[in-house]
């Protein structure tokens, strides 16, 4: 079987990573000192050291069945998996190394793992980012210790466009960047620096942006530097994958609108008319995230949107009232051109004590089809209580 070409992460061991940055002209994306007109995006590629897999026979026997050859790619939403500041009362027990307990395995069966790394990471220092209610106020600031958490989950590519990637000023930002760099954790989002990223697997190359309205980070609302830079990752790349942290938040904004979304007074982005600009563009996989919430899903030109994975793991100061405690892990499978072939959602669910748990209640799952009906009901995309997803027709 040609499937069993691809290694998944869970047989890495021993793999060596090594990992070369160089610079790449590009477009300036919406950098808000504005005066930013070339930019460099860091390019990780990471390698294995397991021996390469011989090339399929050229003539398979008769009885092979003829699959298409797919690649597995997982997303999840928001993670902070705690934060030292304003006190280290704010971290879970034992180092954070259970938190992911339930949900590493799924996690490291994909060929590619993403997710949303909403704050920042480094022990201390750093420049709090000024809040008008300092009770209100937060900020995230997680140990250094805990990118090894997500080097054992297997993540691959982490958004740092979001409103929390700023928390901590420049020092906060390029602490970050330093330590998922020397993990090889590939990460994108950053205006001016590191708008995108792009990673080999296997000898499958897979590019990742990822925007959000919030400064510093490339724009959801400026759809023509966004399809710019997914573009050209289509034509360097097989797969491309977009992250967006955009949208309203809370459970009275679980429904997509199609039209710009305003929250607390910020624009927070048309997330419908984002996520198809960039498929238009290229993309491949669109996974948003921002609204706290789980939120529909769309097939469009055979290519899956998540307009929201929710809460994944957010440990101490985050809601986890009602539909902000459950969200879905999604593992899309698709070919290599990065057209839809099928997927699975994994529901889970926190509470303040624990990260993300199975859901036996399945509500993740039972929301997705309940949202996707509403909001979607043209899309040609089956999602059934099993939680396995399908093209219809
Ligand atoms: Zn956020």
């Amino acid at each position: 079987m040609l499937n069993n070409l691809s290694f998944k992460k869970g047989f890495r061991f021993g793999s060596l990573f090594y990992l070369c940055a160089f610079s790449v002209a590009l477009w300036g994306c919406n950098s808000d000192s504005s005066k930013m007109q070339i930019a460099s995006a860091a390019i990780i590629v990471r390698a294995d050291t397991l021996p390469v897999p011989q090339a399929a026979p050229a003539v398979l026997p008769e009885t092979e069945p003829t699959e298409p050859q797919s690649f597995t790619v997982i997303g999840v939403g928001d993670m902070m998996l705690g934060t030292n500041y304003p006190s280290a009362s704010y971290l879970p027990p034992n180092g954070g190394r259970n938190l992911l307990d339930e949900a590493r395995e799924i996690l490291k069966s994909a060929d590619v793992t993403f997710g949303n790394l909403e704050g920042t990471i480094l022990d201390k220092g750093g420049t709090p980012k000024r809040c008008n209610n300092p009770a209100a106020c937060y900020v995230f600031r997680s140990p250094e210790s805990y990118v090894q958490h997500f080097v054992d989950a297997g993540f691959d590519f982490l958004s740092v466009a979001n409103n929390h990637s700023g928390d901590f000023g420049y020092e906060g930002r390029s602490r970050t960047k330093a330590l998922l760099a020397e993990a090889g954790i590939a990460f994108a989002g950053l205006a001016g620096t590191n708008e995108y990223a792009i990673i080999e697997r296997d000898g499958v190359k897979y590019g990742m942006a990822a925007f959000a309205p919030n400064s510093g980070t490339c724009s959801i609302h400026d759809l023509g530097k966004a399809r710019a830079i997914v573009s050209k990752l289509d034509q360097e790349c097989d797969i491309v994958i977009v992250s967006f942290h955009g949208g309203a938040e809370g459970a009275s904004h679980q429904n997509v609108p199609r039209h710009s979304e305003t929250y607390f007074g910020e624009n927070r982005g048309d997330v419908y008319k984002f996520s198809h600009a960039v498929v238009d563009a290229g993309a491949d996989i669109v996974f948003g995230q921002g609204p706290h919430v789980t939120r529909a899903m769309e097939l469009y030109k055979d290519r899956l949107i998540c307009y929201s994975l929710g809460n994944f793991c957010t440990y101490g100061r985050f809601s986890l009232s009602g539909p902000a405690g459950f969200a879905p892990i999604v593992a899309v499978r698709v070919d290599k051109q990065g057209a839809f072939l099928g997927g699975e959602v994994t529901p889970i669910y926190q509470q303040k004590a624990h990260g993300p748990k199975i859901d036996a209640q399945k509500r993740a799952t039972l929301k997705l089809i309940e949202l996707t009906q509403a909001d979607f009901p043209e899309t040609p995309l089956e999602i059934t209580k099993e939680g396995k997803l399908l093209k219809k027709g």
